[in-house]
């Protein structure tokens, strides 16, 4: 939830420094680059809309065609099975901020919310199931929280078993309280449901786990009020479980700039996991940005000792605000995102 700190100056110093040279600029700042990235270069309407869903070629026109040479086939943009549709992450947006709406982790309409995602994940072909568990009272973002039940959405494709090794793709389903939460996290919601959908129709390198995670946002200070959603699946792992997990990334506010934060939970900045997911950046040519960040669900797994790493935390103005609505996601940055998952998951 909060703003990462950004590390251009060491990452500068280590053999990524071509990389993320090119995306930071003196101050320490994601530079808005568009060094290898086709998307970045597209104008950023402010519209959550204005990007749309790559769509199957028509069908051919049936009128007789005597009359006229043949005209030539628009090139419409081919959707290969295993794609990412960036039209499934701004519908999802569209829902959550705009239809549903504020979602703290022990509100009603968190558990809206809960119901709208797991319908997706089912719909997908993923066996959904939840875990519940209690969020005590508090003070989110300055307002009064009650206690209550929250719950993780936990999906996995048929046959999959927890002891295999496999990697957790994750997202906070909740807001703090006076948020629509469209950037945080809607965004990263809507990019986990835009993988989950390319990862059932393209095999992954390891089965992936997808978790929506309830309860993300602090009710206090320190890490003893955070995180209660990914720190109720950790504590639910066996060591089996927990020796199983490959890899996991944390998608929390995904979709502003146009570069891409890679926060590691290490300070010492040589955690093999993010220079993993910065290579599979590479691949994708999605620029990106080295941070060391504990604010995001991906700490629950560091510090119980398995491999976590947040993308996304760029700063923007209406974090945490009633302003945080669909038009503040750019679905150019959305796209990227998921481009950049799906190099690392494949
Ligand atoms: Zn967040």
């Amino acid at each position: 939830m909060s703003r990462g700190v950004l590390t251009c100056g060491r990452a500068a110093a280590s053999a990524l420094s071509m990389l993320l040279l090119a995306a930071c600029t003196a101050d320490g700042e994601p530079a808005e680059v568009a060094a290898g990235d086709p998307g970045a270069t597209a104008p950023n309407s402010g519209s959550a809309t204005a990007r749309a869903e790559p769509v199957e070629p028509s069908p051919p026109d049936a009128s007789p065609s005597h009359a006229s040479p043949p005209v030539p086939e628009p090139s419409a943009p081919r959707v290969v099975p295993g794609d990412l549709r960036v039209g499934r992450a701004v519908r999802a947006v569209q829902h959550l901020a705009g239809q549903i709406g504020p979602r703290h982790g022990t509100s009603p309409a968190y558990q809206q919310a809960v119901r709208w995602v797991s319908r997706e994940l089912r719909a997908l072909g993923y066996d959904v199931r939840r875990q519940g568990f209690d969020a005590p009272a508090g003070v989110s973002w300055g307002v009064p929280v009650d206690a209550g039940r929250s719950a993780n959405v936990i999906a996995t494709l048929p046959g999959a078993r927890s002891t295999d090794r496999h990697l957790v793709v994750g997202a906070h389903l909740d807001t703090v309280p006076q948020a629509p939460g469209a950037e945080d996290n809607a965004s990263g919601i809507g990019v986990m449901l835009a993988v989950a959908a390319a990862s059932a129709e393209r095999r992954t390198r390891l089965p992936v786990t997808f978790v929506a995670f309830g309860a993300e946002e602090p009710r206090g200070p320190g890490d003893a009020h955070h995180h209660y959603g990914s720190r109720a699946y950790v504590a639910s792992l066996g060591p089996a479980e927990r020796r199983a997990v490959a890899g996991m990334v944390s998608l929390d506010r995904v979709g502003v700039g146009s570069v891409v934060p890679v926060g590691s939970a290490d300070l010492d900045g040589r955690d093999p996991r993010q220079h993993a997911v910065i290579d599979a950046a590479r691949r994708a040519r999605v620029p990106v940005v080295a941070t060391y960040n504990r604010s995001s669900d991906h700490w629950s797994f560091a510090r119980a000792g398995m491999p976590g790493v947040r993308l996304g935390s760029t700063s923007y103005a209406a974090y945490h605000s009633a302003q945080d609505v669909a038009s503040v996601v750019r679905p150019a940055q959305l796209e990227r995102v998921g481009r950049l998952v799906l190099a690392w998951l494949r």
